[in-house]
């Protein structure tokens, strides 16, 4: 599903030369000491293009720090104009647009709970209407891409054409080591939905925590995303929120310089013949692996025939037991992941009990 956006370039609002955007910031404005003095540190270590701070924060629970409110927004003004940094903040409210607007604020972003909500996102919509301003749209909490794109398409027909993607991560019922699952292949499906969309990553809130960040960003610039949005506290140890997962300035200085930013293209001949080669030997490795599951297919449909005819059930917990745990010991000796052999496996049984229940069903639906 491919989608046009009317945008145009993030080179043609924000130059960076040919590195990556960086907006850098605590989580939430907590005093104007702190937002001015961590805007400096920031400033200072020449790598950080915007600095962002919330203003307005939404708390999945109610009691916490919710925001400073519209004072943070003068703080944010002063540290613009001692620092030059350009600013941005969350908005979650048609109100919030007007003042943001009207303290003169550079970007703003719609956080990911309000992208989960279509009202609020077009709430915010409308107050942007005639409005040039850039706006970043994180993905909503919930892994739905369609939500996404219809949150980044209700901001471009209020006119907004300095648009950009934030990657921001996916609850998950499951708890991994991350606070919210990065889910890369729903990015990458953003990109290929959108190409001309800049996707920045915010490896902040992916982990919940400071030790993941510099391997997320790392991941993102390989990913080929076009900037990061990093929390950074002077002092994060007491930061008001997300203390676990924000980095001091100078933190952030080391981890931007430790990234390598990779290019989409090389300029190299040498290398495209090469990188071809190793192409066509995917595809036709790709090719063949299709072409055995679709004979696997096969066979599972004259099983669910087999099945049918004798009147046994499709699932048999055992045999299916039996399959995981030997592929698993050869996937492990192959240096493939438990995870991923298992997930293999899931999604061929699923496919296989689908085309079984076809046959099995089949009989039946004749003779109705
Ligand atoms: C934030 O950026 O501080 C924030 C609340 O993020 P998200 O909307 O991604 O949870
Ligand atoms: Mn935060």
């Amino acid at each position: 599903m491919k989608h046009t956006l009317d945008i145009v370039p993030l080179k043609s609002w924000i130059d960076t030369g040919d590195k990556p955007l960086i907006i850098a910031g605590p989580c939430s404005a907590e005093t104007e000491e702190q937002v001015v003095s961590t805007a400096h540190l920031l400033a200072n270590t020449g790598k950080v293009n915007v600095l962002r701070a919330g203003i307005w924060k939404p708390r999945t629970r109610p009691g916490e720090f919710e925001g400073i409110g519209s004072i943070g927004l003068e703080w944010l003004k002063r540290a613009k104009k001692e620092t030059g940094l350009l600013t941005s903040t969350e908005v979650a409210t048609a109100k919030h647009v007007e003042e943001a607007l009207a303290a003169g604020i550079d970007i703003l972003w719609v956080g990911a709970r309000s992208t989960a909500n279509p009202f609020t996102v077009q709430e915010i919509a409308d107050a942007l209407q005639g409005v040039d301003v850039p706006v970043f749209v994180k993905n909503p909490v919930n892994p739905d891409l369609s939500l996404w794109i219809g949150a980044l398409e209700r901001i471009n027909r209020a006119g907004i054409k300095k648009l950009g993607a934030i990657h921001r991560g996916f609850s998950s019922f499951e708890k991994t080591a991350f606070r919210n699952e990065p889910m890369w292949d729903l990015a990458v499906q953003l990109k290929s939905a959108c190409p001309e969309l800049p996707i920045i990553n915010d490896p902040s809130h992916i982990c919940g925590n400071r030790e993941l960040i510099p391997y997320i960003a790392q991941k993102a610039m390989d990913m080929d995303q076009q900037g990061l949005i990093v929390e950074s506290h002077i002092d994060p140890s007491v930061a008001w929120t997300d203390a676990k997962q924000q980095v001091t300035p100078a933190a952030l200085a080391d981890l931007l310089d430790h990234l390598s930013v990779r290019h989409p293209e090389s300029n190299n001949p040498i290398f495209d013949d090469k990188l071809a080669e190793l192409r066509q030997q995917i595809d036709k490795l790709d090719d063949a692996i299709l072409k055995q599951i679709g004979d696997r297919m096969k066979i599972a449909e004259k099983i669910g025939e087999y099945k049918r005819d004798n009147n046994v059930t499709i699932l048999q917990v055992s045999r299916w037991d039996e399959i995981v745990e030997k592929r698993v010991q050869l996937a492990k000796a192959l240096s493939l992941s438990a995870d991923f052999a298992t997930k293999y496996l899931e999604l061929l049984h699923n496919e296989s009990i689908r085309k079984q229940n076809e046959v099995m069903n089949a009989k039946s639906v004749a003779e109705a």
